[in-house]
């Protein structure tokens, strides 16, 4: 099924409230409800409803949608994270569908099970993982007007290139233990009274894993994985925010036996020598001279990949803002540009040569003043 927008979904405008977000979902999920629309069409709208309504009642989801569409939802949250916190149950009961029981998970599981458009439907019993790493990746304001490409290399644990990951020294190999015979646990039974307990551990022998390695890998000590750098090509969307995480799948530190962690890619905004930053508004200030804030004129101001022209009024006031429309940072998604600001001081002479002086003295009398 063809993904369309969340606002689109919900037929809710851009800047729709909580509240309208909530009462849309309402209307829509009473006509796709499972329990009430048995047409077969209707359970993958429900579910395009459900998931549009996860995000958007979600000011974090929301906002992370707002600035990378989908891709970024997608890149950021698994199945799980795009339901988890949204008020299902208590809307369905409001509307006599009875709760779900069982929360989110039992509901993800009843609805959205087999949910083509995800990837990876992670279940919480998975096995070990490998951590999550954080890197804060420097841009410009040049590289958040564009978008840009940029390789990163990432100090991580990654699987061992010497032994591929397996901890033995190469030429050698696992083999199995000889203490739970591969299976990783032990059974102990002891008798108490007439009850006979069955405990299961860990094997000591292999610490669990089945197998035991005879020469261990000297590169890793046998653990399979090694200190790496690891290079990776970043795409930095156009718009991107300070701030904002790159979610990248696998990319954080490897373990044995298990999957890797991901790598989550910070923006970090390198301050830049004449803009400022207010989300996707770019903020300039200038100075001009009080005679051309008393008289008006054009005045020449930096903007992205260039120069743009201002006029300003006479009788310009020192603080003025003008805005530059279309001149600020694109809105991801596509959704047009910000603006440059520029705001206008006005400055005030110091040191005045002697003609100055005549001609401000000259200008002081005209309005009556005594200098
Ligand atoms: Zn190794
Ligand atoms: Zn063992």
């Amino acid at each position: 099924m063809e993904k369309r927008d969340y606002y689109d979904v919900l037929g809710v405008p851009r800047n729709a409230s909580k509240d309208d977000i909530k009462g849309s979902y309402r209307k829509l999920a009473l006509q796709y409800h499972p329990d009430r629309n048995k047409a077969p069409e209707a359970t993958e709208k429900f579910k395009e409803i459900s998931e549009a309504y996860a995000i958007l009642s979600d000011e974090e989801k929301r906002k992370q949608y707002d600035q990378f569409g989908r891709e970024g939802i997608y890149q950021k949250y698994n199945t799980e994270d795009i339901f988890r916190g949204a008020d299902f149950d208590s809307i369905f009961r409001d509307m006599g569908f009875g709760s779900f029981g069982g929360g989110f998970s039992s509901f993800v599981e009843r609805i959205l099970g087999g949910f083509g458009g995800f990837q990876n439907f992670e279940s919480t019993s998975a096995p070990s993982r490998g951590e999550d790493l954080l890197y804060d990746l420097q841009i410009s304001f040049d590289e958040v007007a564009h978008g840009a490409t940029r390789e990163i290399e990432v100090p991580r644990l990654a699987e061992c290139k010497e032994c591929n990951g397996t901890g033995a020294q190469p030429g050698s190999s696992r083999r199995t233990c000889g203490n739970c015979h591969g299976r990783g646990q032990v059974q102990t039974v002891r008798r108490a009274g007439f009850a006979q307990l069955v405990q299961i551990t860990t094997c000591p022998k292999c610490r669990g894993e089945g197998s035991i390695i005879d020469k261990p890998c000297k590169n890793c000590s046998g653990s399979g994985v090694a200190r790496s750098r690891t290079k990776l090509q970043v795409k930095v969307p156009p718009g991107a925010d300070e701030g904002q995480s790159l979610r990248i799948r696998g990319e954080g530190n490897a373990t044995q036996g298990g999957r890797s962690g991901d790598l989550y890619v910070r923006i970090r905004l390198k301050p830049h020598a004449d803009f400022k930053r207010d989300g996707d508004n770019i903020l300039y200030e200038t100075r001009v001279s009080f005679p051309k804030a008393a008289l008006g004129g054009e005045l020449q101001v930096p903007s992205i990949g260039g120069k743009a022209q201002l006029k300003i009024p006479p009788g310009t006031k020192p603080g003025t803002v003008f805005r530059l429309e279309g001149k600020g940072f694109p809105r991801v998604g596509g959704w047009g540009r910000g603006d440059e600001l520029v705001r206008v001081d006005v400055e005030i002479p110091r040191d005045l040569s002697r003609r100055q002086r005549e001609l401000l003295t000259e200008f002081a009398k005209e309005l009556g003043e005594k200098p």
